[in-house]
């Protein structure tokens, strides 16, 4: 396996404006720092509003990040101009969560997987670019017959599949997958999954893997960091975090994974008690004292840095 760090985030921090109060910022993503090597797998986990999505916006620069670094193979992306994006936008592919709403309803499938190579001027004539989209169309199980219709003539795993061949297009070196099957039928979610974890195989591919419960990053992960309101509060093997999961708040999301019942319906255990606070006005201290049961004093006072422990693994918690 090659070693090489492709991805490295650093002290990433992404705030928006609040609309009507000038003086507060919504703390999306605040000091998230990460690496993720060539061929491996980063699965960042977290309930809805975390800041996990933001953040994979903002390393891909569609969001403009508030400071830190985003180092894509040894080049630091984070401060550059638009018009010198190029070749991170070549580099990195995304593949979103909801195959309904990203494709452009107007464009045949045809032009919808064109685009990005037209934008970077990598096909020369039109015939070369129709067999690159119909490979790229075979490539995810579609047939080459299927570029002059549109999207919503397509069920939502085709969307899908069509979003990946589009992703694939480009020959990336790292695909962010925002949430890639949970908007999909049940009875497909394996098939997009296996298909995504197959071309990373295949291609050595670096993903950055998005999900919301710890279940669905299980099998497709090397590495799981896991956000909560903005900051990431445990990095571990994926191996070694449903065995062993330090941080309060990883304990709780996986308490909060659906268990196999003999009698009918999946058994949940009690998850984490209260609601996200905002990310507005998150709480001092360590941001998850508020729903936390292992909370002490200390924890309302001091945020907790994300310590360096054996084995790969780091917690930010005052309990370690
Ligand atoms: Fe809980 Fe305190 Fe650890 Fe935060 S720092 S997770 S409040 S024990």
């Amino acid at each position: 396996m090659d070693k090489r760090v492709m991805l490295d985030v650093v002290n990433l921090v992404k705030h928006f404006p609040v609309k009507h109060d000038r003086r507060a910022v919504v703390h999306a993503v605040d000091d998230v720092s990460f690496s993720v090597e060539r061929g491996r797998v980063f699965g960042l986990v977290g309930e809805s509003g975390c800041g996990k999505s933001t953040c994979a916006r903002t390393i891909i620069r569609i969001y403009e990040p508030t400071s830190g670094s985003i180092i894509v193979d040894g080049e630091d992306y984070a401060s550059k101009p638009e018009r010198e994006l190029s070749p991170l936008r070549r580099k990195m592919q995304m593949i979103f969560q909801d195959p309904y709403s990203s494709l452009n309803a107007r464009m045949t499938v045809h032009d919808i997987i064109a685009e990005p190579l037209r934008a970077h001027g990598i096909c020369a004539s039109r015939r070369e670019t129709g067999e690159a989209v119909r490979d790229a169309l075979e490539g995810v199980g579609l047939s080459g017959k299927h570029a002059d219709r549109y999207a919503h003539e397509f069920s939502g795993g085709q969307r899908q599949r069509i979003g990946i061949a589009r992703a694939l297009i480009m020959r990336p070196e790292i695909i962010i997958c925002d949430e890639p099957i949970s908007a999909l039928d049940v009875s497909i979610q394996a098939q997009v999954v296996n298909m995504l974890r197959d071309f990373q195989e295949r291609f050595s591919l670096t993903y950055l893997f998005i999900a919301h419960d710890l279940s669905m990053v299980r099998y497709v992960s090397d590495v799981i960091g896991v956000m909560y309101l903005g900051k990431l509060v445990e990095v571990c093997p994926a191996a070694e975090i449903y065995e062993d999961p330090l941080h309060p708040y990883t304990q709780g999301l996986l308490r909060a994974v659906p268990i196999p019942s003999r009698r009918g319906a999946p058994r949940t255990e009690r998850a984490i008690e209260g609601d996200i606070p905002s990310p507005i006005h998150p709480p001092s201290g360590c941001r998850f004292h508020t729903r936390c049961r292992r909370r002490m004093p200390v924890c309302e006072e001091l945020s907790p840095p994300l310590k360096q422990l054996e084995g790969g693994r780091g917690v930010a918690c005052h309990l370690y």
